[in-house]
């Protein structure tokens, strides 16, 4: 009961290769984080994994049960939506809603494959801290906020999926979920994640806080620019500075923390790699 891709390579253009033959696999019941520069790849990856996307070439494949039969392994691409959002919810970096739905709406839409389930969409909305603004209209909450509520919408499809079929396998595809949210509620939802992957649920997050990479994951992929492979495998042995130093032209640091892994804490330009963001030095001023 994975989700796995096997020498995937995909570009939106015929010209321009996005992705170049990965290998690799998310698992059910851990966090995934998956990590890497920007224009990496990371978010094509993810499409690629939730089926909204198909590779060139290369499979994505989501192994499940059929009754008594062995597992199975379907190209996600070629799944059926509604079939498809039984086993993978998926949150995306921006997503907007066309009117003026209220929040409970919102996320009640979730259920749209699996059926109404009235106490999934609560525990949803309170696990995301979203009972104060329930009631609004999705259009007018702040960033922060319409982030929680799209989470909430994929966690309710997960959660009323486990009411009707405990033992399918089921995965969250949250792309820089935590990117909007202040620390409480980056707390409140690594909690929540925990929990989540506790209940058998596979999470996979996009993440450019290595710090909270390191904190809340198990696993990591992390890919470089030019969408390969740098490293994938357990969270501490490839979330380290000199992993990490490389991939990102920056020096990190490793501080110590005293309940937990130790923070990552980007220190400096690494020299070696170009750094295009740079301003050359001043010319001396001259009258
Ligand atoms: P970031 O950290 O900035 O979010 P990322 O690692 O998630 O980046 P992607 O969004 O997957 O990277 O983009 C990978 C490459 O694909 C980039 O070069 C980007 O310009 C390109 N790309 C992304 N979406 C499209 C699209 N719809 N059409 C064409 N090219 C795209």
């Amino acid at each position: 009961m994975s989700i796995a891709f096997t020498e995937l390579c995909f570009g939106y253009t015929r010209f321009r290769p996005v992705l170049s033959g990965l290998t690799g696999s998310v698992e059910p019941g851990s966090v995934t984080a998956l990590v890497g520069p920007n224009g990496a790849g990371k978010s094509t990856l993810l499409r690629l994994m939730a089926g909204l996307l198909a590779p060139n070439s290369g499979l994505v494949t989501l192994k499940r049960t059929s009754g008594a039969s062995p597992d199975i392994a379907e190209e996600v691409a070629r799944i059926a939506p509604a079939d498809r959002a039984r086993h993978i919810a998926y949150v995306a970096q921006r997503s907007s809603v066309a009117f003026a739905f209220p929040v409970r709406d919102v996320v009640a839409m979730g259920l749209h494959a699996i059926g109404p389930d009235e106490h999934a969409v609560g525990e949803a909305i309170d696990a995301l801290d979203l009972g104060p603004v329930a009631a609004r209209s999705y259009n007018t909450l702040s960033a922060g906020q319409q982030q929680r509520v799209s989470i909430a919408r994929a966690v309710a499809q997960l959660l009323g999926r486990e009411g009707k079929a405990p033992r399918s396998p089921r995965f969250l595809l949250a792309d820089e979920p935590l990117a909007a949210l202040d620390p409480r509620h980056v707390v409140l939802a690594l909690q929540l994640f925990r929990q989540l992957a506790s209940r058998g649920i596979g999470i996979v997050l996009v993440l450019h806080d290595l710090t909270i990479a390191r904190r809340i994951a198990d696993h990591a992929i992390l890919l470089e620019c030019g969408g390969t492979l740098s490293r994938s495998g357990d969270a501490p042995s490839v979330l380290t500075p000199e992993v990490l130093g490389p991939a990102y032209g920056v020096h990190f640091e490793s501080v110590r923390v005293d309940d937990g892994p130790p923070a990552l804490i980007p220190t400096g330009i690494l020299e070696a790699r170009q750094t295009p963001g740079r301003l050359a030095p001043s010319a001396p001023q001259t009258r």
